[in-house]
């Protein structure tokens, strides 16, 4: 890492992470959090810029779809909560398993660690996008371990086919952008069809992981004014009574559990092929 693309970088991160606290995608702790993931993903492995662009990518996807139809979620209430905007905690829970494999690939150097990055990033992307796209679905979701139990949309755990399709469509776009840096020339004898194909599946086993947790370990809560069941531990601005799953296992460890899914798989993949 020379001093040049260092500095670059660190001014790309800055323009573009003001500019995102500007559009409301992240809020102020977000901001600093994003800073904190884009450094080391920059520094720590050869060409870290272009392991940024795809990290990016991911950030700009999921602002994209998450405002998308904000209203409509809104109404059906499930929207994201302010406004859609990440605060550090989405941010770090998205982006440490990404830090961790851009460390790894800079102390190591062994391809098989962009492997893992490229899967992590595939899962957040495709979990994202399943959540945001599957909320439009016109039919209620299904619990993806009782495909037969319908349940209200927003719900963790719950699955939709648009939902599974946008799983697809994240991975996809994932891949098709490693492909595009030139990461199928850093995997060696990897042709792009395998580099493609390892984001699609790394993403949908992050993802379904996602959601198997959401609906079996993931801790749900039932508002006690309104009523809703959720994810959140505090609704109506009252804390919320634990009907299911472990407290501990918030959204936010789901997703970082998730993406250590989704990395590992990548992994697996690259070592078989
Ligand atoms: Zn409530």
């Amino acid at each position: 890492m020379d001093l040049l693309s260092l500095s670059v970088g660190l001014f790309i991160i800055l323009i573009l992470g003001l500019l995102s606290l500007k559009v409301g995608i992240v809020d102020h702790s977000g901001l600093i959090a994003g800073v904190l993931v884009g450094i080391p993903i920059i520094i720590a492995p050869q060409d870290g810029l272009k392991w940024f662009i795809l990290v990016l990518a991911f950030h700009i996807v999921a602002a994209q779809f998450t405002k998308y139809k904000y209203e409509v979620k809104r109404r059906k209430d499930t929207a994201q909560e302010k406004g859609g905007a990440r605060g550090w905690r989405n941010v770090i829970a998205n982006g440490a398993t990404a830090i961790l494999m851009a460390l790894c690939s800079g102390i190591w150097g062994n391809p098989i660690f962009l492997a893992g990055f490229i899967g992590a990033v595939a899962t957040s992307t495709s979990d994202t996008l399943a959540t945001e796209i599957g909320l439009l679905n016109p039919k209620s979701p299904r619990l993806i371990t009782h495909l037969n139990k319908k349940v209200p949309p927003g719900t963790s755990g719950g699955i939709t086919i648009l939902g599974e399709l946008a799983t697809i469509l994240g991975s996809l776009l994932i891949g098709l952008l490693a492909w595009v840096l030139g990461f199928d020339g850093y995997l060696l004898e990897w042709s792009s069809i395998i580099l493609i194909f390892i984001a699609l599946i790394a993403g949908f086993a992050g993802s379904t992981f996602d959601s198997f947790l959401g609906a079996s370990f993931q801790g749900i809560y039932r508002c006690i004014i309104c009523g809703k069941i959720t994810e959140n531990k505090v609704h109506c601005k009252r804390n919320a009574n634990q009907i299911r799953g472990f407290g501990l296992l918030d959204n936010n460890l789901v997703n970082l559990t998730s993406t250590i899914v989704g990395a590992i798989s990548a992994m697996l993949i690259f070592s078989i092929v």
